[in-house]
């Protein structure tokens, strides 16, 4: 999708309030009256057009919806309370006991456990595969599959996902592709690549924040819509509601989304390239010696650059940590997990969001104790904050 479409598609999404108010207005009732009863009966069959409950969904959800479905250029979206809880409903819309799914094996560590710890308890399993091998994925694919999972850049190597032949593959087995766009809003458009199901953690960059929690599923107008049915339907019958104000405030942050993700780009390139220039090991998807440079280049939405994230080697464990500290000292970011905040936030992922993964799951993948991962902020002048970086990491000597 050219950029130029998905930004018009959003800043043409007008919603008004009900006295003319520039933003809509914020729906306060869990439940809605109906002038007839038949009209009601009705509603829990088929879609009438009516508001029903607002677990199903209300009228602040619907707003939502809408424009992360415009963001993705799906037919439709729902959201839910959380990203996990978008990936688990997603999960158990399509797949029942004895079925099978195969995932990238560099997801983010709730989906992992999920998917590894949890999911078999319920006779379905995952086969986890080097998202970036595709052999490799057809191989793990048996006729019980039900799902092709990844994320479209991993977390937290940021390995990118060959969406398009990801695609062939899954349609030549009749699977569904879902991919989690979470790390890469607006920079990649998976359902353009031929994704199925697009899901978001609204938690990072949508929301950017870093006050609320939420999540979405966009896809086809079918599958939302089995989603939140009434007698099968996943978001309907587990729960994962997303609260009326949360969607409320998270539909205004959306709006500066466009702006966000350019500046993050941006300053996220500045260090990633600085940062080897001193010779310092950099995992960044806009570096020339990225495995998948070339492949980001062919996927990717120029406008919005290769995204804000980052994965640096300390070397050591103990020099990761000594860093992680230095850099909060001195008012760089904050030693926190979560992404997609205005300021910097940094973790060490191999002991932190990533260590539901066993320790020799980690070693084969690369995910080594000794990594920092950056969520590079919205600095307007990145060029001093890159000096300070530089400056900590002389003191705790990885420079
Ligand atoms: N997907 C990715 C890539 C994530 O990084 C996270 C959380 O860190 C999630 C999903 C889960 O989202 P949430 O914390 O909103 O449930």
């Amino acid at each position: 999708m050219k950029k130029n479409e998905i930004t018009r598609n959003l800043e043409r999404l007008h919603y008004s309030g009900e006295f003319k108010g520039i933003n809509p207005s914020i729906t306060d009732s869990s439940t809605f009256w109906f002038d007839k009863a038949e009209t009601m009966a009705r509603t829990f069959e088929e879609p009438t057009g009516n508001y029903l409950y607002t677990r199903h969904s209300s009228p602040s959800t619907t707003y939502l919806d809408k424009a992360l479905a415009t963001l993705e250029g799906t037919a439709s979206a729902n959201t839910t309370a959380s990203g996990m809880g978008a990936i688990s409903a997603t999960i158990f819309q399509l797949c029942k006991a004895k079925d099978h799914i195969v995932s990238s094996r560099t997801v983010y560590g709730g989906t992992y456990a999920l998917m590894k710890n949890f999911l078999p308890s319920l006779q379905i399993t995952t086969d986890f595969v080097d998202i970036t091998k595709l052999d490799q994925v057809e191989k793990a694919i048996t006729p019980q599959t039900k799902i092709l999972y990844c994320e479209a850049v991993s977390n937290p190597l940021l390995d990118i996902a060959n969406i398009p032949a990801l695609a062939k593959i899954a349609k030549k087995h009749n699977l569904k592709l879902v991919v989690d766009n979470t790390f890469s809003p607006l920079s990649i458009s998976p359902k353009k690549l031929g994704a199925d199901i697009v899901i978001h953690s609204l938690t990072k960059y949508i929301n950017g924040a870093s006050d609320a929690i939420g999540g979405v599923i966009c896809g086809e107008e079918e599958f939302i819509n089995s989603l939140r049915d009434v007698n099968d339907g996943a978001t309907m019958l587990l729960g994962p509601t997303l609260d009326n104000m949360r969607a409320a405030s998270i539909l205004k942050n959306l709006k500066t989304l466009p702006l966000r993700i350019q500046q993050h780009s941006k300053n996220a390139l500045y260090v990633a390239e600085n940062l080897q220039k001193e010779g310092i090991k950099v995992i960044y998807p806009g570096l020339t010696n990225h495995p998948s440079y070339e492949l980001m280049k062919e996927i990717y939405n120029a406008d919005f650059g290769f995204g804000g994230m980052l994965t640096i080697d300390a070397g050591t464990k103990e020099k990761a940590f000594a860093l992680m500290e230095k850099m909060q000292e001195n008012k760089i970011g904050y030693l926190a997990v979560s992404l997609g905040y205005y300021h910097t936030l940094f973790s060490s992922p191999g002991t932190g969001t990533s260590s539901e993964i066993s320790a020799k799951e980690r070693l084969a993948m690369g995910l080594t104790d000794s990594l920092v991962r950056f969520s590079i902020g919205l600095d307007h002048d990145i060029s001093s904050t890159y000096e300070i970086i530089k400056g900590c990491m002389k003191e705790v000597r990885i420079l």
